[in-house]
Parts: structure tokens; C-alpha cells; sequence
């Protein structure tokens, strides 16, 4: 693994001992010197460090003075920082654990008792990557549909919460877009249910592909989807429901389905902005828009505002 040390003293000659305690290269591939706090950051800014060894008294940005500002930057504070301070200052040393700092080497340091120090720091920040790195997958897997990627139902109502009341918030509207693919039952009763999987994928990826970063795409039930699209109107979320489902209808197949015809019907409902909007009431009245464009024949869209 390639791991990268930071030194922050203003001293040459602590640096230069700091970098010769770990020259063998075991623990770090790179070590980083700084003479002050500032040269510090500019350093942390460009280069993925592991684990940052700081002085405490320095002149202009002193050890605690550069603790803080670490710990204010969201990117940075995970980092684990070692003090170096000198000997019997209890105070400070104190302060340092206070301000986030892990532990501290009293100068004059012995290697050998740096080396075991930071070996546990970096061991403990391992644990904590991969911990951090599980949580944000276990996450992923409890807001995300398996099959589509795109999210569950259960993330979009979160969503669609907090979308609501900012929109409101701004007096801004907000529209959601339900789709429902057309007999879908016939692409399974005729290709198969693997191949049914593979077809609701691919309007998935569709989805996905027309919608601006700050909409949602969700998979409301089984070939059924949601999209969210805040601060935007009745008329322009209808355009976006007509050019998928242009997309959908020149959607081309290999194999058994080739010759098969793709198509989607849409419900739309908005709210223009004024109203204190609930996540129920756009949803029932886009779900009620959508049942009346199957019923004009599918393959079409269907509107409805939401006033209050
Ligand atoms: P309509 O035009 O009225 O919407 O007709 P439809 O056939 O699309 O609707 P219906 O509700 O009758 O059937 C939906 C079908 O979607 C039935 C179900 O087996 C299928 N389905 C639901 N989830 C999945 C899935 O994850 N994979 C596959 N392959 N099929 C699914
Ligand atoms: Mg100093
Ligand atoms: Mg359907
Ligand atoms: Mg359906």
C-alpha cells in the first residue's frame, strides 16, 4: 500500500530525524516536510496523506492553530496528527488531545517509540477506512434497487421530503413524473423473465440518461418508475416524459426481441410553487394521471397541477 507521511516542524533538523526514523520505507513510500502550517496545507491539498506528525510551537500558524483548522475542513479531519511537543509541557499537550490530535512524541523522541506510535495510528485509521468504506456501502445497498441501480421507493419518499419543502421554501415548483412500462407482462409471458430484467435496465439506464444531475430517478415497483425533477413546471416535466418516451418507442432489441415495439405511458403532477405540498397528494395524483393515459390507449402522457 502506498502511504504518505506529512512532518510539520520548523525545525530542519527535527524533520530530518523525523525522516530518517522511517528512511527503510517499511511504513511510508513518501514522507512530506513543512516548515509551517500554511506550507502544511497547501502539501495536504495536493497529496493523499496518511498521517500528519506536527509540531506544536512554530512560528505564525502554531500545532494547535493548525489542529483547528484541520478539523474545520471536512476532506482533512480524519487524518490522524501526532504532536510533537516538548517535554513536560502537560498543558498543552492537553489542548492538543482537545483540539483532535491522536497522541504526542515528547522531543527529544525516541525512534523506536515513534515508529510503535504511529504504527498504531495507522492502524487504527485502516480499521476506520474500511469501516467507512463498508457503512457507505451498506448504504448504497439500503437506498438502491438491486436490479436497476436506481433508487428504492423507501430513498425516494426521503428524497422527495426534502425536495418538497425546499421547493416550497423558494416558492419554487416541483414536478414528478411516474412511468409505467406497457404490457410489460407480455415481454416476460414472451422472452422470458431474464430477458424482462434486462429491458427494465435498460429503461433505467434511459431514465438516468435524461435527467439533469439534481433530479432523482427512482424504481417505484416492478416496471413502474418515479422521477423527481425539482424547480420545474408542469409544461417543461411534460417534455421531459415526451422525450422518453420518444426514446423508448426507438429503442431497438437484439435476439428474440428484435422486432419487439418499446413503449411507455406517463403521469405527470406539479406543484407550481404556492402550495405546501405532500408527498401522498403528488403521488395520488400522478399515479391518477397515469391511469388515465393507459386508458386513453398507453404509449402517451397525461397531466394534472396541483393548486391549492
Ligand atoms: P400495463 O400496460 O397495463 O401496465 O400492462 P403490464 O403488463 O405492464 O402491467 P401488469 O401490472 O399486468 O404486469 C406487470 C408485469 O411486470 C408483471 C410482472 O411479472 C412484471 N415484473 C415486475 N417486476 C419484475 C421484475 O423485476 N422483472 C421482470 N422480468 N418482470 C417484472
Ligand atoms: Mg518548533
Ligand atoms: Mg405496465
Ligand atoms: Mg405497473
Amino acid at each position: 500500500m502506498n502511504r504518505t507521511l506529512l512532518i510539520i516542524d520548523d525545525s530542519k533538523a527535527i524533520r530530518t530525524q523525523v525522516e530518517q526514523t522511517f528512511a527503510d520505507g517499511n511504513m511510508f513510500q513518501k514522507i512530506l516536510q513543512a516548515a509551517d502550517g500554511i506550507e502544511a496545507f497547501k502539501l495536504l491539498v495536493n497529496n493523499n496523506v496518511d498521517i500528519i506528525l506536527c509540531d506544536i510551537e512554530m512560528p505564525g500558524i502554531d500545532g494547535l492553530k493548525f489542529l483547528a483548522m484541520l478539523q474545520s475542513r471536512e476532506d482533512l479531519k480524519e487524518i490522524p496528527v501526532l504532536m510533537l511537543t516538548s517535554h513536560g509541557d502537560l498543558n498543552t499537550k492537553v489542548r492538543g488531545l482537545e483540539s483532535g490530535a491522536c497522541d504526542y512524541i515528547t522531543k527529544p523522541f525516541e525512534p523506536a517509540e515513534m515508529v510503535a506510535r504511529v504504527h498504531v495510528q495507522m492502524q487504527i485509521k485502516t480499521l476506520q477506512d474500511e469501516l467507512r468504506r463498508s457503512n457507505q456501502l451498506l448504504l448504497q445497498l439500503a437506498q438502491t434497487d438491486p436490479l436497476t441501480r436506481l433508487y428504492n421507493r423507501r430513498h425516494l419518499y426521503e428524497k422527495l421530503e426534502t425536495e418538497l419543502n425546499r421547493c416550497y421554501r423558494g416558492r419554487n415548483p416541483l414536478s414528478l413524473i411516474m412511468a409505467d412500462i406497457d404490457h410489460f407482462k407480455q415481454v416476460n409471458d414472451k422472452y422470458g423473465h431474464q430477458v424482462g430484467d434486462e429491458v427494465l435496465v435498460r429503461v433505467a439506464d434511459l431514465l438516468q440518461e435524461q435527467l439533469r444531475t439534481y433530479d432523482l430517478a427512482a424504481r417505484y415497483g416492478g416496471e413502474e418508475f418515479c422521477l423527481v425533477l425539482p424547480e420545474t413546471d408542469l409544461e417543461a416535466a411534460c417534455e421531459v416524459a415526451e422525450r422518453i418516451r420518444m426514446r423508448a418507442e426507438e429503442m431497438t432489441f437484439s435476439g428474440k426481441m428484435e422486432n419487439h415495439k418499446l413503449t411507455i405511458s406517463f403521469g405527470v403532477a406539479a406543484y407550481d410553487g404556492t402550495t405546501d405540498g405532500s408527498i401522498d397528494e403528488i403521488v395520488k395524483v400522478a399515479d391518477a394521471a397515469l391511469y388515465e393515459a393507459k386508458n386513453a390507449g398507453r404509449n402517451q402522457i397525461k397531466e394534472k397541477e396541483i393548486f391549492s
